[in-house]
């Protein structure tokens, strides 16, 4: 069901509309040394995306003081930290694909992800993705018990409504890892 999104036009026009009202809630709070925030928004190349929405993907919101040029940059529904594909991606296919899932070469292959990379985010949601702070403070708290071995699935399984709000919740929910505290 969920690979379909990785072609939906609507739900990458609300990724983006997202993005930009964390972004808004960021500039609303002044840095510390009372300066205040000006658009300086990171150029990224991003993997997975839909070709018309590569030139509002070319970048992630991020803003720097005027006054002591410290950094902030908006957590995010697109982009998971400096992962070159999108989150979207690497929550979809690491939840739905194996080696061993009918058409996962095709889906790979389409999106050019190759399956060593495939490999690499199933074993972050397995193995690294329970040690972060989101999860022991939140995940983990979650009943009944989010099953570490069917990691994204699982996780995305704990959503109610139809698979585009599920899965905007999730990436809502990881937006803590995006930035750099951890
Ligand atoms: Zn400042």
């Amino acid at each position: 069901m969920c690979h379909n999104l990785l072609h939906d036009p609507k739900i990458f026009q609300w990724l983006y509309r997202v993005d930009e009202a964390l972004a808004e809630e960021s500039r609303g709070i002044r840095c510390v040394c009372g300066g205040k925030w000006h658009r300086a928004d990171y150029p990224r190349k991003p993997r997975g995306c839909l070709r018309d929405f590569r030139m509002p993907y070319a970048s992630r919101f991020s803003f720097c003081c005027s006054h002591c040029r410290k950094r902030r940059t908006s957590p995010s529904v697109r982009f998971l930290g400096r992962r070159v594909y999108l989150a979207l991606v690497i929550l979809l296919m690491a939840g739905r694909l194996t080696a061993r899932t009918p058409g996962a070469q095709e889906v790979c292959a389409l999106l050019d992800v190759p399956g060593r990379t495939l490999r690499r985010w199933r074993d972050w949601w397995k193995q690294d993705f329970p040690l972060t702070s989101l999860w022991k403070a939140e995940v983990a708290c979650y009943l009944p018990p989010v099953h570490r071995e069917d990691l994204p699935l699982s996780l995305l399984a704990r959503f109610a409504g139809p698979p585009i709000a599920a899965v905007l919740d999730g990436l809502a929910l990881l937006t803590p890892l995006t930035i750099r505290q951890r």
